[in-house]
């Protein structure tokens, strides 16, 4: 590295040493105020986050009206999330994702390890830049055709960005000479940056060209250990939805250019869903269109029921490999008669950033984002009266308020802003706070300043209104649950 570099380094690490080992630094004084943009510390206090310093460029303006967003909005999560400041349009199919993006995007991440790690799976992180050998050992280099983006080192040797990994994992667990049938199954996934030159990318973050995918890998001893695993992936899946409020189908469906002999799709029923599903209206049978004959209007299950066809957004796919793969690239494994024997494998993906536009797109409303309250970016949001109106004096206990709910429910730290833009109505407030969602807004007004205190608080998923004591306040929000 060179000196100039190194010292800024060696600068901005002890920066963050400091930030990191001396955080009482923020209780106490207000020295270090410029370090965290989106909080301002009061001496003596913790911080509170304010609406006001939360960088959403967009700030809200009905982006229908706003010539300055570039990008065609193209369904309404894209439009939502552009309009709320949440993405940013750069390159076709590429998007910036913006401070609360991240944060809703990380706790879907920590409830996917969770169901991920609850099976089993090993978490790990492949190279993005995948060399071409390996593709055309698997012969995928020129089966994948215009997606895959290709590029040359100096050197001028092939390489590509990976949209998935089955070639790299597999060369992975194939290094391992010593692997034996008692480490079986092992399960290894990672959720990472992938890339797919789509054609025509659109909706937003449903399809684009770069985004984030969960992508795992099994490896089993054999056929039927295989299908174990790859039910208690299918079960995992489901449960995950379960755990985000969304109805999702599991439907049959085609092997593609993965490979394999097995594979079921997930899908999020949805209008403008691009793939074609058929459901039984009898039974719990679904299927792909395309893996179905054209002329078959009874399920193939149930023999009765009639086939409905509605459309779908792929959230999840599955594939059972066998051993496509690792006989490809000797992934092998020692048995328990200490003979060499090669592992049967299956894929299961996930679209993180999909499952995101799609929650948001199922979920909200025309005018504001609605999502699955596990990750919504902020759970809650505090707005104090108009500065200068009647109940002015109600602006206090809305700051107290804010420090209560961090200090009582350990949940919620870190999950409560204040939109201390009281230069506006609260009418006006209100109207910003639906269109981005936040599960909980509390209004501070007359009812604070009763004898017993009153809280209105609007409850943006099932649209209830409530006036609540604080210790019903306090009572409401201890339920709410975070990850
Ligand atoms: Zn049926």
């Amino acid at each position: 590295m060179e000196p100039v570099m190194l010292q800024l380094w060696q600068r901005a690490f002890r920066r963050l040493h400091r930030t990191l080992i001396l955080p009482k630094r923020f209780d106490s004084g207000c020295a270090e105020q410029a370090a965290v943009p989106a909080s301002a510390p009061s001496c003596g206090r913790k911080p509170v986050l304010l609406v006001s310093r939360l960088y959403q460029p967009s700030n809200l303006r009905d982006v229908a009206q706003d010539s300055r967003l570039p990008g065609e909005m193209s369904c309404k999560s894209q439009r939502l999330m552009q309009q709320a400041g949440l993405i940013h349009p750069s390159s076709p199919g590429c998007y910036y994702y913006l401070p609360a993006t991240i944060r809703s995007m990380e706790k879907l991440v920590r409830v996917i390890d969770q169901e991920m790690q609850g099976i089993g799976g090993q978490k790990l992180d492949m190279p993005s830049l995948c060399s071409a050998d390996l593709w055309k050992t698997s012969e995928r280099w020129d089966l994948m055709g215009k997606e895959l983006f290709r590029l040359k080192d100096r050197h001028g040797a092939d390489y590509c960005l990976g949209p998935t990994h089955e070639e790299a994992v597999t060369t992975l667990v194939a290094h391992q000479a010593t692997l034996s049938y008692r480490q079986l199954p092992l399960l290894l996934y990672q959720i990472t940056r992938k890339f797919r030159d789509e054609p025509k990318p659109k909706f937003g973050l449903l399809r684009g060209r770069e985004f984030y995918m969960k992508d795992m890998y099994s490896f089993d001893v054999s056929e039927e250990a295989a299908h174990q695993t790859y039910e208690s992936v299918c079960q995992a899946y489901t449960r995950l939805f379960t755990r985000l409020g969304l109805r999702c189908v599991q439907v049959q469906a085609d092997t593609g250019n993965i490979g394999g002999k097995l594979s079921h799709e997930f899908q999020l029923p949805a209008d403008i869903g691009e793939d074609r599903l058929l459901v039984c209206g009898s039974c719990s049978f679904s299927a792909n269109v395309e893996t179905m004959s054209s002329d078959q209007s009874n399920c193939p299950q149930c023999e009765t029921g009639k086939l409905v066809e509605s459309k779908g957004i792929e959230v999840g796919h599955t594939f059972y490999l066998g051993k496509k793969y690792s006989h490809i690239f000797k992934a092998t494994f020692s048995n328990a008669q200490n003979k060499p024997a090669v592992a049967e494998m299956g894929c299961y993906g996930l679209g993180v950033t999909r499952i995101l536009a799609a929650a948001v797109e199922v979920m909200s409303t025309e005018e504001g984002i609605r999502w699955p309250g596990l990750i919504a970016p902020y759970q809650v949001c505090v707005l104090p009266p108009k500065k200068g109106s009647k109940v002015d004096e109600a602006t206090l206990l809305a700051e107290e308020l804010v420090q209560a709910l961090g200090e009582t429910l350990p949940q919620l730290r870190g999950e409560v802003v204040l939109d201390d833009r009281t230069q506006m109505t609260i009418g006006k407030r209100l109207k910003d706070a639906s269109k981005l969602g936040y599960p909980y807004v509390i209004v501070v007004g007359q009812g604070a300043l009763e004898e017993t205190p009153r809280f209105e608080v609007i409850c943006q998923q099932t649209g209830e209104t409530v006036f609540l004591s604080r210790d019903g306040l306090l009572d409401l929000l201890g339920r709410v649950e975070t990850v």
